[in-house]
């Protein structure tokens, strides 16, 4: 807590729904002052309420230093399932200056009857059974990850993204820069004028991108999805910003 204040400090890790919903219920709160942390991979970035900083730490020791710096009273991870990198930092950071750590993760995707899901546990292993499950693709894993389907020169993608890739990119795509969300009559038509017949995503879970699951379901296409990475160190984590609210009560109070 600050000395002369009574106000916690809090670092929410950010760039979700998840983040940002978390944020604005804390920022209206008398007895906490609220910091959310955006990497700042995306140009026009959907910004949290209250104070926001952009950019890298320097790794966790980097963003041990800034807890200490800032006198940060505890850390809520809320950032994308796949941001597997700055999820190990912010555990170690948190433990290093001392700091309580939560992550906030929403639940992934649960099939449904009808489903034609196929799972695999990263990204060479899509690239590996997509042949095998279609030629056109709506391919929504990320920018990021385009360059992975380079050698899949047979397939036709339609590769949506929020920014332009700067990395290399299939032989056969075309690129639809949208950020959702999606509703399920969009995605059939969206499915349906590009002949699409596989879906390939990450299951990160959440209604906003859901649709085109739904979409994929009445139409019997298959699904290649990338499993969550594992982390080597699962730290405390709850599935609802109400959860994350009531942890902060307690650490809070309890420090
Ligand atoms: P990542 O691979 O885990 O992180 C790479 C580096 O980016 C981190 O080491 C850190 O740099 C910096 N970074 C990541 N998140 C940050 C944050 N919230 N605040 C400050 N620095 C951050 O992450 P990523 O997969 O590239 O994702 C980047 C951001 O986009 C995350 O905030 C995530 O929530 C959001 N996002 C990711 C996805 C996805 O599919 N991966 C989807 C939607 C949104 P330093 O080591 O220098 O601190």
């Amino acid at each position: 807590m600050t000395a002369g204040t009574t106000k916690w400090r809090l670092l929410i890790l950010g760039g979700t729904a998840e983040a940002r919903a978390l944020a604005a219920a804390v920022t209206a709160r008398p007895d906490v002052w609220v910091v959310s942390s955006l990497a700042g991979r995306v140009a026009d970035p959907r910004l949290p309420v209250g104070e926001v900083r952009i950019g890298g730490f320097g790794g966790a020791t980097g963003l041990a230093r800034w807890l200490t710096e800032q006198r940060i009273d505890a850390v809520v991870d809320a950032t994308h399932p796949y941001a597997a990198r700055m999820r190990v930092s912010g555990i170690d950071a948190a433990a290093t200056a001392g700091v309580p750590h939560l992550r906030l993760e929403r639940p992934g995707w649960t099939a449904q009857p009808g489903d034609r899901w196929h799972r695999v546990p990263d990204l060479p292993a899509a690239v590996a059974a997509l042949p095998a499950l279609g030629r056109r693709v709506l391919l929504t894993t990320g920018r990021q990850s385009l360059g992975a389907f380079t050698p899949l020169t047979d397939l036709w993608f339609l590769a949506r993204v929020v920014d332009a890739p700067d990395g290399p990119l299939p032989a056969h795509v075309r690129l639809l820069r949208s950020r959702g969300p999606y509703t399920v009559d969009g995605e059939t038509a969206l499915i349906r004028e590009h002949r699409i017949d596989v879906v390939v995503t990450k299951d990160s879970g959440g209604a906003l991108t859901e649709a085109k699951l739904t979409a994929a379901r009445h139409l019997g296409l298959p699904v290649l999805m990338v499993d969550r990475p594992t982390p080597a160190r699962p730290p405390a984590t709850v599935t609802t910003v109400d959860d994350a609210v009531r942890w902060l009560d307690r650490h809070l109070q309890a420090g």
